[in-house]
């Protein structure tokens, strides 16, 4: 396979699966039987991107309209859910409901969850608890969030309001694809040569996430005829993945840019050479959004006619137009 049709078979990797909390997309099933819709989020349903709805508190029976359910600190120590008129507990009921639906969506090959903040079933952090005299305490994660979060580890997920940041939005959206991206590159009859060449592309990529793992997993590749085809799958698959939980920085960032730029600038003009100098150093200063270095860096490296710099996923972690501007 040359390496134009390697790039296209990246460009063509199947649809990015993101669980979503579907009131966020329009369904009318919180407990005043409205929806709480945020249209950028149902917009991102493309040929990129799948959206998995589902409502915990439905799917585990409870009525459309409900009464409202809180979190609850029993004087146990314990954490339930309950009405919050009613003191009705809810908690057996959603709790059995998440461990079968968690273990159900580990059939569904997820790259990513966004959830609805606040709720006591999807909401991912800071989700208010209440003493049993009615006084608060401190927060925790929705019923269903905790566990999908705990079965799944590297699970890219995120609230909604939260994707409002753009360096988050980012963030969530490069691990998605990378992940599916991952998924593709090991789906079918892959031969060693296609991973090899799936690294190659993503390597800048991995080491703005964490040197250290792209280090070994560098190495794994490096010793990638010592494996048989399983155990590098899944030795490849969970370091990557593990890569992507750690958070690129500044300095990560100033570091993969300057080694990118390193490939460029025998081929560059004196006068770009000193221009993108000064950018990395108003980056790194945070004078300047790495946004704009990026897309300066992506010129220099067509005029440079880089094809190595230009394919990698670092430099284009998502189609644009699979996301949405807040
Ligand atoms: S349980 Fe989740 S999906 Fe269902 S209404 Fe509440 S926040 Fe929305």
């Amino acid at each position: 396979m040359d390496r134009k049709t390697r790039q296209y078979k990246r460009l063509v990797a199947s649809r990015v699966r993101i669980a979503i909390s579907g009131c966020l997309i329009g369904a009318k099933v919180r407990y005043n039987g409205e929806h709480c819709l945020k249209k950028p989020l149902a917009a991102l349903s493309s040929e990129h991107i799948e959206l998995i709805p589902l409502c915990p508190e439905v799917e585990a029976g409870l009525s459309v309209p409900r009464e409202p359910i809180r979190l609850v600190r029993l004087e146990t120590g314990k954490t339930g859910v309950f009405g919050s008129n009613s003191k009705h507990d809810y908690t057996t009921v959603l709790e059995k409901y998440s461990e079968t639906k968690v273990a159900s969506l580990s059939q569904m090959d997820l790259d990513a969850a966004i959830m609805k903040s606040k709720s006591p079933s999807c909401g991912m952090e800071r989700v208010k608890v209440y003493l049993e005299n009615g006084h608060t305490d401190v927060p925790a994660q929705g019923v269903f969030t905790s566990r999908l979060m705990k079965a799944n580890p590297l699970l890219a997920v995120e609230e909604e309001g939260r994707l409002n940041d753009l360096g988050l939005r980012e963030s969530f959206f490069t691990r998605a694809f990378a992940t599916r991206r991952l998924k593709d590159a090991f789906t079918g009859d892959w031969t060693r040569r296609d991973v090899m060449e799936f690294h190659r592309q993503e390597k800048f990529l991995l080491l703005a996430h964490d040197e250290a793992c792209y280090r070994e997993l560098g190495r794994l590749v490096g010793h990638i005829c010592d494996f048989t085809a399983d155990d590098f799958k899944t030795q490849y698959m969970n370091l990557f993945q593990l890569a992507l939980t750690h958070k690129p920085t500044v300095s990560k960032h100033y570091n993969v840019l300057q080694h990118l730029y390193g490939f460029l600038k025998s081929s560059l003009a004196p006068n770009a050479k000193l221009l993108f100098r000064e950018m990395l150093v108003e980056f790194k200063e945070l004078f300047l959004p790495l946004s704009v270095v990026m897309s300066t860096l992506k010129v220099l490296t067509k005029q440079a006619e880089c094809g190595y710099v230009d394919s990698q996923t670092y430099l284009n972690p998502f189609p644009r137009v699979a996301t949405f501007k807040a």
